[in-house]
């Protein structure tokens, strides 16, 4: 593919709510641009960004997939965004480099909770932002309805500078608020220019004017000749317009059909007419050593370049995707990163298509592209000129809200699914693999049920390893409630000379948290110096092992206070086993009890949902602690809940607040199980 100079690139993010029509309308950009003769189907799984067998079986866009569109002389890098909220993370990554947000709107379904988060994270990068209404071909379309909403939604700024003529199987083109024309589209896509239809007039008259005042409130000089009567033309309308899109004030809403291709050309026109070009946006802030620097997008600027994604080819290996944000790239760059210290020779660039690649050489800043085999490069870092050790500041990693056990089917692929873990983690950063060793499970996180089960379903498809999902085990605990003591003796004879130890130990409760402690209070040698720490080690291996119901025993104070032992059968072993036996004696004594982890909930949800999810948490043995006002008038709850008990809260409070409640959950304390409960879990530990 040919280079496009800085000023002729848009790098544009198709985002919101899945089903809106995201991969339609890429598809739809490519076959007005001629890039495909033939439009693709979600439905046929034919598609040029859904090309992953997962996506093509759920017919959803599971990570950005890019792809360029050519334009009247412009290079549109579309980065075609998933919608469902377990890939969110995958559009924050698309937003950071993007220069413009699509936001489509289905003209069904109107705005939608991912439309409200992806336009949260934009809103806080200060991106520009427009709105596509979608699929005014279909029925119960409604573009004033629509319209409507995302004013309610998103305020002031929402600015449509387009009406469509007819709806649902009447929809046939759009009427320009700017110019005052009809555009009406033939069943081939094929656009005419005419008048505005005479039903339409009144309509379009109050809502252009609606229009015009909006964009000339942004320039001074225009709104004063505009109060003075003069009509500033259609260049001068757009310019201003511009400018209010560049400052993320005005968000200009357009629509069509994505599917029957109608007005999608106008939307490549604006794109590349009114769309901010990396050259219109604020240079970036990065790390050089302690201090902050800028840099601007200059093509003639030394090379900084920021790796966004990482993808595993299965041909090709390993390949990075990143935006050059200074200089012009060539094939055989090489570049450090900051991070490892470590060289990179950026050999083959391409860019892709989907999943096709296609050979590049020049990628001047603010242009996007790909490159295959870096060594230790990974999402998030900066490659960098030798000696310039500048550094884009990371993204914070995404909080996984759910978790999993998995264990290999076949014995002995262990070894096998840690490798292929790790190279689906490089792809994903929203994944965390953790082994715990109290539990002996592995533990998959990420954000949500279909997350994790992509995960599972690509270590079969991609790795040939296939697991076994099962419960997460709740760590749970054992404590004493009262003192108590006990002789443990061991003692055998076998032939020669045997083995022979006696410690006497007493246990005793600890305050909650405060662990274990020995006291070593033997006097006159009842066990001579040198056994004291095999007693103190019997002891802390049993209970790490278990007690009387299987989990690890934890805040009791062991005192050993007297003994006997053997001049020639005592060993360090026996005394290590008169320890355990000693202890275990002594707990079974000392009332036993469970308890179980607490967890500390935090809970952001809009106000209406507050009593539900207070309400909820009553159920689950939650304590709410406090609630306060968060952003944007969401409350926050904090309560402190048993860990058992929100083990799948991310799916349940997704289901309760339609999508639009968060949390975050860390360890705060054990608390005692209550008795009834007891029986269940002491049995999982038999
Ligand atoms: P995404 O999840 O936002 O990428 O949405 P898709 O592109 O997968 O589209 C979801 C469904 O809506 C698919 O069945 C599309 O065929 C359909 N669709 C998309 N755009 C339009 C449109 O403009 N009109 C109609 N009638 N259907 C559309």
């Amino acid at each position: 593919m040919k280079s496009f100079p800085s000023s002729k690139i848009r790098n544009v993010a198709l985002v919101g709510h899945g089903g809106a029509g995201k991969t339609t309308l890429t598809e739809a950009l490519l076959f007005c641009s001629g890039a495909i003769t033939r439009q693709g189907r979600v439905e046929d799984g034919n598609t040029t960004t859904d090309f992953d067998p997962e996506e093509v079986k759920r017919r959803l866009s599971l990570s950005v997939a890019l792809t360029p569109v050519e334009h009247k002389g412009h290079k549109i890098n579309v980065l075609d965004c998933p919608g469902y909220a377990d890939f969110i993370s995958e559009v924050e990554a698309a937003l950071r480099v993007a220069d413009l947000a699509v936001f489509v709107v289905s003209a069904v379904e109107g705005v939608e909770v991912q439309t409200e988060a992806a336009w949260k994270i934009a809103a806080s990068l200060g991106l520009p932002r427009m709105v596509f209404v979608n699929k005014l071909d279909r029925e119960r379309a409604s573009f004033d309805r629509t319209l409507e909403q995302l004013q309610d939604t998103f305020g002031a700024g929402i600015a449509p500078l387009e009406l469509p003529i007819g709806e649902e199987d009447a929809f046939r083109g759009v009427a320009d608020l700017l110019t005052d024309t009809a555009i009406t589209y033939d069943t081939g896509g094929k656009a005419t220019v005419g008048e505005i239809p005479d039903e339409m007039e009144a309509r379009e008259h109050e809502v252009h004017d609606n229009l015009v005042e909006g964009i000339v409130v942004g320039d001074d000089d225009l709104m004063e000749r505009y109060l003075e009567g003069d009509v500033p033309t259609p260049k001068e309308l757009e310019d201003t317009l511009a400018k209010g899109v560049f400052a993320g004030q005005v968000f200009p809403v357009i629509c069509g059909s994505a599917s029957k291709v109608v007005a999608i050309d106008r939307l490549a026109d604006f794109i590349c007419e009114i769309g901010p070009s990396p050259l219109d946006r604020p240079p970036v802030v990065v790390e050089a050593g302690d201090s902050v620097t800028e840099i601007s997008c200059d093509a003639a600027g030394p090379p900084l370049a920021y790796v966004w994604k990482t993808m595993a080819d299965p041909y090709v290996g390993k390949v990075s995707l990143f935006k050059v944000l200074s200089g012009t790239i060539k094939p055989d760059t090489v570049l450090t990163n900051p991070r490892t210290h470590g060289d990179e020779r950026l050999h083959t660039l391409f860019t892709l298509r989907g999943k096709d690649q296609e050979q590049v050489t020049d990628v001047p800043a603010g242009d996007i592209a790909a490159v295959a085999k870096l060594g230790d490069t990974t999402t998030g870092d900066t490659l960098a000129p030798k000696g310039t050790p500048v550094r884009v500041p990371p993204a914070p990693a995404p909080e996984p809200v759910l978790s999993i056990a998995i264990r290999p089917r076949s014995k002995g692929d262990e070894d096998k699914l840690m490798t292929a873990l790790h190279k689906l983690q490089d792809e994903d950063r929203a994944l965390q693999i953790r082994r715990d060793d109290e539990t002996h499970q592995t533990l998959l996180s990420g954000m949500g049920e279909t997350h994790l089960a992509i995960v599972t379903e690509r270590l079969h498809r991609k790795f040939g390893v296939d697991v076994e999902t099962e419960e997460v085990q709740v760590p749970y605990r054992e404590t004493i409630t009262r003192a108590a003591d006990a002789e443990g003796k061991y003692k055998k004879q076998t032939g020669g000379h045997g083995q022979f130890g006696v410690a006497f130990i007493k246990v005793e409760p600890l305050d909650r948290g405060a662990g274990f402690e020995f006291v070593d209070q033997i006097v006159g040698g009842a066990i001579p110096r040198q056994f004291i720490p095999a007693v103190e080690k019997g002891v802390a291996e049993t209970m790490a092992r278990g007690g009387v119901f299987g989990y690890p025993v934890v805040d009791v104070k062991v005192t050993v206070y007297d003994g006997k032992y053997h001049a020639v059968d005592s060993s360090e072993m026996s005394f290590k086993m008169a320890g355990s036996v000693g202890f275990n004696e002594a707990m079974a004594k000392a009332a036993p009890v469970l308890l179980e982890p607490v967890s500390l909930l935090e809970v952001s949800v809009p106000a209406a949902y507050q009593g539900d999810v207070m309400g909820d948490l009553n159920a689950r043995r939650g304590r709410v602690q406090g609630t306060d006002v968060g952003n944007d008038g969401e409350q926050v709850i904090v309560a402190t809940v048993p860990t058992s008990e929100v083990q799948r809260y991310a799916i349940d409070l997704r289901s309760l607040t339609g999508g639009r409640g968060r949390f975050t959950l860390s360890h705060d304390h054990y608390d005692l199980l209550p008795q009834h409960l007891c029986d269940k879990v002491a049995r999982k530990a038999e």
